[in-house]
């Protein structure tokens, strides 16, 4: 099993020796049951990821001396995601899982339909750090407080397309609006999509609200897009369009 990881927000240099605050210290000793001369993986977004031995191991504290960069760090591509908070169990799925898979930044985002539940931002750092730790990239993402669509769209960075995961059309009183104006598919959608940065915007479990939709589908950065013919829960959704956007936009292209 290769070495475990460990985000550290100190700099990282040869010989450094670093003191992992107390819950880092009580997770590498008692869950991963390092002891001295144990050797772990520090890293972080500037300094790339390193060799370390811990040297001292005592109950609530453990420090680490660094001896080798094993690599440079790389960026996560340039992505935001922004979700309705929904049920804290899948708002802490989504996290993790909008971690594995490369979203640089995520903003929880209080639509009318949200459920209100409180989003605890240090909680999901915490999720978010975990889950950057085991999937061998650099950086966790930065994790925003809630605030409303209105806000998080007020000044957006208009070089910053916004996919829109939209599942409804236009025909007021038919299941989810109809057929008419239904969103283009989303591979086809990011095939037009050229630049160095995206944002993706998924909805709650209620959806957005008419009022919502039309004023998404009103700003020219905004893309709306389709993810097939049946309704996924949001968790879900987000899975799969971020798993999209990568392969068609971000990292698991060819190099
Ligand atoms: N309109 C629904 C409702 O009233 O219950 C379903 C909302 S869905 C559970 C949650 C979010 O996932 C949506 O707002 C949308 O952003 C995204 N979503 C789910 N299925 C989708 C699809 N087939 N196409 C596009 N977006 C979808």
């Amino acid at each position: 099993m290769p070495e475990p990881r460990l985000l550290i927000d100190q700099d990282l240099r040869t010989g450094a020796e670093i003191a992992l605050d107390e819950a880092q210290a009580r997770h590498v000793g008692t869950v991963l049951r390092l002891d001295v001369g144990g050797i772990l993986r520090p890293f972080n977004a500037r300094d790339g990821e390193w060799r370390a031995r811990v040297t001292v191991r005592e109950k609530r504290s453990m420090r680490v001396v660094l001896e080798s960069l094993l690599r440079e760090a790389t960026p996560s591509p340039d992505l935001d995601l922004l979700f309705a908070p929904v049920k804290r169990h899948a708002t802490d799925l989504i996290v993790e899982k909008a971690t594995e898979l490369g979203a640089r930044r995520i903003r929880p985002v209080v639509t009318q339909r949200t459920i209100a539940e409180t989003v605890r931002v240090d909680r999901l750092e915490s999720i978010a750090r975990e889950a950057a730790e085991q999937t061998e990239r650099f950086d966790a993402p930065e994790i925003f407080d809630a605030v409303s669509l209105v806000r998080a769209l007020d000044g957006w960075d208009t070089t910053r397309p916004l996919i829109y995961a939209d599942e409804s059309g236009d025909e007021d009183g038919k299941a989810w609006g109809g057929e008419a104006g239904r969103a283009q598919p989303i591979g086809e959608a990011l095939a037009a999509a050229k630049g160095e940065k995206l944002a993706l915007l998924i909805g709650p479990e209620g959806g957005f609200t008419p009022d919502e939709r039309r004023l998404l589908r009103n700003f020219t950065y905004v893309i709306p897009v389709s993810l097939g013919p049946r309704i996924l829960r949001a968790e879900t959704a987000v899975i799969a369009a971020l798993s999209i956007i990568q392969s068609v936009w971000g990292d698991w292209r060819r190099a």
